[in-house]
């Protein structure tokens, strides 16, 4: 027999519902995460090269830094363009043989786009996928802040599915 103090469970009493429907804004937060966001798991380190810098220079650079680009700055940290191991591929495949002794100057690209610590994540990938490149310097206040890659992007947003997949799980199993 139950005792006296036993209550038996009536329709209603449940506060909480077993599931949890998805609401837009635990749709949305997931490309909520800033670009300040991803730089503090990341760094701010940038690794520049000058306009006069010769091509020699800067892959020597890129090679040990293990980056796949570098942000051409004046010797105030002004950003004058951007130069990828793209650029330097080109060359080479235009000008074998004579492109190591080449100024930087006369291979970056100067029209950069820039993103801002503010800038959603989400939005800068769709930036970069349409614009069909793979770094993107960060601009606070006019300076240079950071450097994103196509790979801190993809990174962060599979570690977000993967956060994602396992609250799910434990929904589910509860
Ligand atoms: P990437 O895919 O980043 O190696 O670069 C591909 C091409 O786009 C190269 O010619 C780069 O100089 C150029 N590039 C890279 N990043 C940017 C950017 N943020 N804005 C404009 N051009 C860029």
């Amino acid at each position: 027999m139950a005792p006296s103090s036993y209550q038996a469970p009536m329709r209603g009493d449940k506060t909480k519902p077993d599931t949890q429907s998805q609401t837009s804004t635990s749709n949305l937060s997931a490309g909520q995460t800033t670009v300040a966001k991803l730089l503090e798991g990341k760094g701010n380190a940038i690794y520049s090269v000058r306009p006069s810098d010769t091509i020699h220079e800067a892959v020597n650079q890129l090679k040990e830094q293990r980056i796949g680009a570098l942000a051409v700055t004046d010797d105030d940290g002004t950003l004058l363009g951007i130069l990828s191991e793209r650029d330097i591929v080109r060359r080479m495949a235009d000008t074998p043989g004579e492109t190591l002794k080449q100024q930087v100057d006369a291979l970056m690209t100067r029209e950069v786009v820039t993103c801002t610590p503010e800038d959603y994540v989400i939005d800068i990938l769709k930036r970069m996928t349409e614009g069909r490149f793979r770094h993107i310097p960060v601009m606070k206040d006019n300076r240079l802040c950071g450097m994103i890659t196509i790979g801190d992007v993809v990174n962060h947003r599979l570690r977000e599915l993967e956060y994602e997949a396992l609250q799910m799980k434990q929904m589910i199993v509860g």
